[in-house]
């Protein structure tokens, strides 16, 4: 647009007043933009709308509002000279946008009367909401709590991922097993995003290099890509918690470079040329569903390759727009890697400085390792990201080159500090030698970024003397620990409305913002009027939950019974199937003596198996095959019922974690990196029963021994045992019980006496238990019994819930972003002030970058 015409145009922005009445918070003005976008928007009579149009008008309504924060934002960081984190992550499992934004911006209970007014129910237009599932689980979900706690932190953020078109598919259960379908999240519409088109991006793939020498006689290269595909922009707001603060996550969706190929098109193939575009749409069509292992999957590298390349230009682009040159970038951004999917993005910096803006290697490097941190994720080995050499070769030939030349100058410097070790080299290679070769992505990340933080103190030391230990011996001040946490703006002011409101009457709202605050609440533990009026809370929520339970199930199940709750991805080292020894054991018990005293119990079970892992897919068919038997036989019916939730999503969670009495965080010791479920029970009074692993070990110094149910090996009683020689068999001959729950299982009782159902879990148990369920057996069933004589003591245990969510306040996201900002990223928070339009609009002539920094 021309600069004049852009002027006037600017000048013709409405004065303020008009801004107050547009987007103003009151309860009227409100309800008129909701009727307005029902009618505007939505294209309906109020009379004639849909629950969805209702969903979308309010979506609109709060939506105007997050606009003029987001806008303010962008005009706050416009040259200002702070640091802008890039969070670059293949996952966000965000959950619902509507309620959340109304939590952060203060208006929750003012809509929800205003809703009641017209006579809707505001829980109802929220359920409306089809959740963007982009992510597996709890790594996708760190994502999504740490952008709420950078926007409420004030930090100036980028959030930079994939627009799947179906996210993580919708779990059914059919005759007691897993069905997936796909997940349509987008059939609706999406009201939280704006397609910026005009930011689109070119990215490369395939084809070959060109060595080549420029005109000044430098030694260039050239990448010769087979193909291009096009990254389009999607920006939704992340609203921090009552500040002005409107981040940017910004997620990329594939597209063709053109809509024809034109010389297809002239030689009449017509429909090679549309395929040629749905190949490339391909691309961001769809979440892997894999949940801590790596396939080596083609389209996976590609989806990687694609939305770092996007991400990285973008930066670069901001960069052009604010005049900054290239070589400041780390400068200007924080660029943190949640885990190694977006590592290649190191390769990929590289190239776009050395290739494409003519910067010398050594200085490009400099830039590059001062600008990338790497939170490392997992211990399991099948978790580490290997690419194979030809299909790393095939997608990417210029980058191969590239972790070559990376390579051969870190090999130097080892070989000089490790004088001698030759074998030091082999182990720290970027490339595995062993077999058919393959790209280490860990080993990239590593070598490439300024900092590596573990996920909790177990998992950050197990990396230093285990999974990393080389590089911790190259590099030992590279090395960090950040815990977890989760955001208590979703997790529980949302989530739990009760509870919330209790504490806030009790303490005020001081907690939603600083959960160290919730400490306040520690003398209430002991007064009982509290306490009844806690417990009265949950048992609401509980009752909720029992609701849902006979609804999407048809099991009914009694609020009154202990919830003993395990929701989760499925997974072997998750030990499922551990919990479901217990269960056995219990239904023996009763019915070897029907008159045993058993604290009646509801186990609730809810999560996903990766539709290629038959092994997980097997342990939910365990848990509803145990429930089909327990909640039918008229003996234990009152006492034991066992119950699977299907399709764990966030919109679940926020219903299941604010109604669990019991936590079940029962991992193998040295298996889980650090766990936020953990937290998420802890923060809404759920008593944990757990091993000693991720973050348990945190959680229970926190809240204290004496709160706890700690039971097992710890990690390092694991590795003793696994090197002594771990018998799993010793176990079986030497506890009555774990035999009787075993052979029963073994022989079919669950099964329709068909002993080969469930053989390829137990049948192999007694000879290799590699997740040593049988050592931790008698542990774990001792430990419950002690949790359920703490059951029976209902003051007892809701005193110990008062405490544990008083105690819970380290394990906000808040702190964690804290620790990132000071210990890696060292930037701080830039408040932003709220602008009016006409404010804005000369702003608007001067400014073309957008939002970002
Ligand atoms: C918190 C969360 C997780 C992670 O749970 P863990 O118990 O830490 O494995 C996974 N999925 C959803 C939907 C979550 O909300």
């Amino acid at each position: 647009m021309p600069q004049a015409a852009r002027a006037q145009l600017a000048e013709t922005m409405p004065p303020d007043s008009h801004e107050d009445t547009r987007t103003a918070m009151s309860g009227a003005t409100i309800r008129r933009a909701f009727l307005d976008h029902v009618f505007y928007t939505q294209g309906k009579l109020p009379g004639l709308a849909s629950p969805n149009d209702l969903y979308q008008a309010l979506a609109h309504t709060v939506r105007d509002r997050l606009v003029q924060r987001w806008i303010s934002t962008a005009e706050t960081y416009l040259g200002q000279p702070s640091r802008t984190v890039a969070y670059l992550s293949a996952e966000f499992l965000l959950g619902p946008h509507l309620g959340n934004n109304l939590v952060n911006l203060g208006i929750f209970d003012e809509v929800k009367e205003t809703m009641a007014e017209l006579g809707l129910d505001l829980d109802t237009v929220l359920a409306q909401e089809l959740e963007p599932g982009l992510g597996n689980g709890g790594l996708g979900r760190l994502a999504a709590c740490f952008l709420d706690s950078l926007a409420t932190m004030q930090i100036p953020a980028l959030g930079y991922g994939i627009r799947y078109e179906y996210g993580i598919f919708h779990q059914s259960i059919i005759d007691g097993m897993q069905v997936e379908s796909t997940d349509t999240w987008l059939r609706h519409g999406n009201p939280w995003e704006i397609q910026r088109s005009e930011w689109a991006v070119q990215v490369k793939l395939g084809g070959q290099t060109e060595h080549y020498t420029d005109d000044r006689g430098h030694y260039r290269v050239r990448w010769v890509p087979a193909k291009t595909v096009v990254g389009v922009p999607f920006d939704s707001p992340i609203l921090g918690y009552r500040v002005n603060t409107v981040n940017t996550l910004r997620l990329w969706r594939a597209e063709a470079t053109e809509a024809f190929d034109f010389g297809v098109f002239n030689r009449g193939d017509y429909l090679g040329a549309v395929s040629k575009k749905v190949t490339s749409e391909n691309l961001t069509k769809v979440l892997y569903p894999n949940d801590e292992t790596e396939q080596g999957k083609e389209l996976r590298l590609e989806q990687q390759y694609f939305f770092v390349s996007c991400s990285l230009q973008d930066m670069l682009r901001l960069l052009d727009a604010h005049g900054i040159p290239v070589t400041r970038f780390h400068e200007k951004f924080a660029v943190q890697l949640n885990d190694t999917h977006p590592a290649i993005g190191i390769a990929e910096l590289m190239r776009l400085l050395v290739d494409e803006h003519d910067v010398p290697w050594d200085e490009a490097w400099q830039i590059t390792r001062q600008a990338f941190a790497y939170t490392n994720h997992t211990l399991l080995p099948e978790a580490l990201e290997m690419w194979p050499l030809p299909l790393f070769q095939r997608t990417l030939p210029r980058h191969l080159e590239i972790i070559y030349e990376i390579n051969a100058r870190f090999l130097h410097e080892v070989r000089i500090r490790f004088f001698g070790d030759e074998s030091q080299l082999s182990r720290l290679s970027l490339i595995d030698e062993r077999g058919q070769r393959h790209v280490r992505m860990a080993h990239l990340a590593c070598v490439g970024s300024h900092t590596i933080n573990g996920v909790a103190e177990l998992h950050s030391r197990l990396m230093r003397e285990d999974v990393l230990k080389d590089f911790y011996a190259m590099w030992p001040e590279k090395f960090t620990s950040i815990t977890n946490g989760v955001t208590p703006r979703r997790w529980l002011a949302l989530s739990n409305p009760r509870l919330s409101r209790l504490v806030c009457e009790s303490i005020g709202d001081g907690w939603i913002g600083d959960l160290d605050k919730l400490r306040e609440l520690e003398p209430y533990a002991d007064d009982t009027g509290f306490r009844d009026r806690w417990q009265a809370a949950r048992r609401e929520n509980k009752e909720d939950l029992a609701r849902l339970v006979r609804e999407t199930t048809g099991v009914v199940v009694d609020p009154a019974s202990m919830f003993d709750v395990m929701v989760k991805r499925i997974h072997e080292y998750k030990r499922q199937h551990l919990a479901v020894l217990h269960i056995v054991a219990l239904y023996h018990r009763i019915k070897s003596d029907p008159n045993a005293d058993i604290v009646p119990r509801t186990f609730l079970f809810a999560g996903k198996a990766a539709p290629g892992y038959h092994y997980a897919k097997l342990m939910i068919r365990l848990i509803t095959s145990v429930g089909d038997v327990i909640n039918r036989d008229p003996q234990v019916r009152d006492r034991l019922k066992v119950v699977f939730l299907p399709n764990f999503n966030v919109t679940y969670g926020q219903k299941i974690y604010p109604a669990a009495d019991l936590s079940e965080q029962i991992s193998l010791a040295g298996k889980e990196a650090s766990g936020t479920g953990n937290m998420k029970f802890a923060m809404n009074g759920a008593i944990t029963i757990g091993t000693m692993d991720g973050a348990n070990i945190e959680l229970r110094d926190a809240i204290g021994a004496d709160h706890f149910f700690p039971f097992g090996l710890s990690a390092s009683e694991v590795y003793a045992l696994k090197a002594a020689g771990y018998r799993p068999a010793a176990c079986y001959e030497s506890h009555a019980e774990l035999r009787a729950v075993i052979d029963l299982i073994a022989q079919g009782f669950f099964s329709r006496g068909d002993p080969s159902v469930f053989q390829p879990i137990f049948g192999g148990l007694l000879q290799h238990d590699p997740y040593m369920l049988l050592a931790d057996f008698a542990s774990y069933l001792h430990c419950q019994q002690d949790v359920s004589t703490a059951f029976t003591d209902q003051p007892r245990w809701q005193r110990m819930s008062v405490l544990s969510c008083a105690r819970s306040g380290r394990f906000s996201s808040d702190r964690a972003i804290r620790e990132y900002c000071e210990r890696i990223w060292r930037v701080k928070p830039v408040p932003v002030p709220l602008l009016h339009r006409a404010a804005m609009s000369t702003a608007g002539t001067r400014h073309k970058g957008g939002p970002g920094m």
